[in-house]
């Protein structure tokens, strides 16, 4: 047997031309474009299990976000984030910057249900509670009041402008303005008391912040929801590019069955389909005509599917007209098609170690950040060295060492606080010992510590401020340094 030639490796040198790239002759230019022209997508309107339980989620949602600002707890707004004076409101909880740990630990129990609800059920809150989907769904509400549905608006943007096509594009219009203004509004809300805000709107008499922040977040509902839609969630939410990192084959997704669907076709009712050889998808494309986003489920799991179940609700209607068992299209797992597991066998699965470990992270997170808001001492204690002098003679012939402590009350109610301190034999505090601070304000207070002449070595002295709040019974304990020069 005669031994092959290896294949000899042509090199071709690298050349930069920068002559115009010309398309073999007969070459359809459509494969040299790199971009896709957008197609408008005119989502049909369903109803259905999963559709009430989005508009629940919408009503929720959005009672919350517009309801929450107008709430008051006491002489306050409950929820108000004033970054200006650095307080941060949430209901009873008065919380300062130095408080940041809790915000970390909001952040964590939010990744982590995240992690959870998408190893449990793949994109749920895409599906429910985004607010891209939450304010497409209302402004497409709103274009279906002033347009009709899918089929009546496609004829009407197929067909000329006239009169009536124009006065209901502008009522649309209109409409999606003012929810998209209340929505800023409301938004800057959380950050400017709302019924100042209120007023100085109807005065047109708003700081450039409020005007910028209530007209960009408007902009930008406006232009996500009524225009972007979908291509939000295909082109620019970072979620649907690392969600399949969460997914493994226990995940519920959105799925078409293909063994029991295929071979797809039309038939009449009366049909037998053992004679016809068909499977139990008609080919109704009703379920690509609900889909927000406009893609088929039955060629498989895709990135572009948020996960809304409405191509279920659809082809559930469909298999209850043609008499078939529902469940063509429904929330499954891979192993649970690959197995033919029922429904329960289904769940008993997707409760596997992932899950439960992350339930398990998400529990202790949240059980340790309640036992620290119960905890916590409603008042903070800052304490700077003088920038001044680092240590001097007073009268008398003392060392003295001058601090300034901010002394934050969390409290709903005056609080007064008397400052002594500890760690060198016969240190005192030689300036006011009692401090009175209002609810939920801060007060600076210059300190003078003094210590008899050779009372100490030279050198820095570790000493700690003690502030009992009197009223609360509590006291906090704040590490400083007392210099002796030598
Ligand atoms: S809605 Fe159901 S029956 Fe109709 S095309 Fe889609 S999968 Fe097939
Ligand atoms: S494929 Fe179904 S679940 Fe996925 S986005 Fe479209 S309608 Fe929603």
């Amino acid at each position: 047997m005669s031994e092959s030639k290896p294949p000899v490796k042509k090199v071709i040198p690298l050349t930069v031309s920068t002559a115009p790239i010309e398309p073999p002759p007969g070459a359809d230019p459509e494969l040299v474009s790199l971009y896709q022209a957008h197609k408008k997508i005119y989502p049909r309107s369903v109803s259905g299990l999963f559709s009430r339980w989005r508009w629940l989620l919408v009503w929720l949602t959005q009672i919350i976000f517009y309801g929450l600002p107008w709430l008051e707890w006491g002489q306050r707004q409950a929820v108000l984030f004033d970054l200006e004076a650095r307080r941060f409101y949430i209901f009873g909880l008065v919380l300062y910057p130095q408080d940041f740990i809790y915000l970390t630990g909001i952040l964590v129990i939010a990744a982590y249900s995240l992690f959870l609800f998408t190893a449990v059920a793949g994109r749920l809150w895409c599906g429910y509670a985004c607010p891209q989907t939450v304010y497409t769904e209302m402004f497409l509400w709103l274009e279906k009041l002033a347009e009709g549905d899918r089929s009546m608006r496609m004829r009407r943007d197929a067909a000329p402008w006239t009169l009536e096509k124009f006065a209901r594009k502008a009522w649309k219009q209109a409409m999606w303005i003012a929810l998209a203004l209340w929505t800023g509004f409301t938004f800057v809300g959380y950050f400017t008391p709302i019924q100042v805000l209120a007023g100085e709107f109807a005065r047109w008499d708003l700081g450039s912040w409020e005007i910028f922040w209530s007209f960009f977040y408007a902009f930008a509902t406006y232009g996500n929801a009524g225009f972007m839609r979908e291509q939000v969630c295909k082109y620019m939410c970072p979620y649907a590019r690392f969600q399949s990192a969460m997914f493994d084959k226990d995940t519920l997704v959105v799925t078409y069955d293909r063994e029991r669907g295929e071979p797809r076709g039309a038939r009449s009712k009366k049909a037998d389909l053992s004679t016809l050889g068909l499977g139990s998808c008609v080919d109704c494309s009703l379920c690509v005509q609900v889909c927000p986003t406009g893609i088929d489920i039955r060629n498989g799991l895709q990135y572009e599917c948020i996960g809304c179940g409405a191509c279920i609700d659809v082809c559930d209607t469909v298999m209850d007209k043609v008499g078939y068992p529902r469940g063509l299209v429904k929330y499954s797992t891979e192993h649970a098609l690959e197995q033919h597991w029922t429904k329960q066998q289904t769940l008993r699965h997707v409760l596997r170690p992932r899950v439960l470990i992350y339930s398990g992270i998400l529990g202790v997170v949240v059980v340790a950040m309640a036992i620290s808001l119960a905890l916590r001492i409603p008042f903070k204690v800052d304490v700077v060295r003088d920038r001044g002098s680092l240590a001097r003679i007073a009268e008398g012939g003392k060392i003295e060492n001058v601090f300034r402590i901010q002394v934050m009350n969390a409290s709903e109610q005056t609080q007064n606080f008397h400052l002594s301190v500890e760690g060198l034999p016969n240190l005192e505090v030689a300036s006011e010992k009692d401090i009175s601070v209002e609810s939920t304000q801060s007060r600076w207070v210059a300190v003078r510590l003094q210590l008899p002449y050779e009372g100490a070595p030279p050198g820095s002295h570790t000493i700690h401020f003690k502030i009992d709040a009197k009223d609360l019974g509590k006291s906090v304990s704040e590490k400083a340094v007392f210099i002796v020069p030598r």
